[in-house]
């Protein structure tokens, strides 16, 4: 039994937004296109447009989403780029996709970017740093300025 696009269309929006742009869209074109729809929508709501150039492309609001939201969890306010090669945004790098504050300071996010050759920008396109404190200056100068080595130094040194 065929089902009808409307149906199809219905049970789409009951899915969450990540498994329909990770999941479903990419198994077939037809699931791609069934699925434009609902991300041109999320799209709209956030009123992202596509580049000129590319207004005519099939899956131009699927390609508009992966690279504006978050890759992770698909927040909006991806502030966070995150790019290919050494010297991040001081080097030029290329922008590989975009994270939310909170997933690029999840330390999972975080091993899985340095193990991919990756490097997300300390300060956001927002101005605001990833970390606001990543250490502090030791008083004593007896340890290397991170506090969870503080007290282990201290004891091996009987101090
Ligand atoms: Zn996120």
């Amino acid at each position: 039994m065929p089902t009808s696009p409307l149906r199809f269309r219905q049970v789409l929006s009951h899915l969450p937004l990540s498994a329909v742009l990770l999941s479903l869209a990419p198994a077939s074109r037809k699931l791609a296109l069934a699925a434009e729809p609902t991300f041109e929508a999320f799209c709209r709501r956030h009123a992202w447009r596509p580049p000129r150039r590319l207004k005519d492309h099939p899956f131009v609001h699927r390609m508009l989403l992966r690279t504006r939201a978050c890759s992770v969890c698909l927040e909006p306010n991806a502030n966070f780029p995150v790019r290919r090669g050494a010297g991040g945004a001081a080097a030029g790098a290329a922008v590989a996709f975009r994270l939310c504050r909170s997933c690029a300071r999840r330390d999972k996010v975080q091993q899985q970017i340095s193990a991919h050759g990756l490097e997300v920008d300390a300060l956001g396109v927002d101005g605001k740093a990833l970390f606001a404190r990543q250490f502090h200056v030791p008083l004593f100068g007896h340890t290397n300025g991170f506090s969870s080595d503080l007290r282990s130094k201290l004891n091996a040194k009987g101090l």
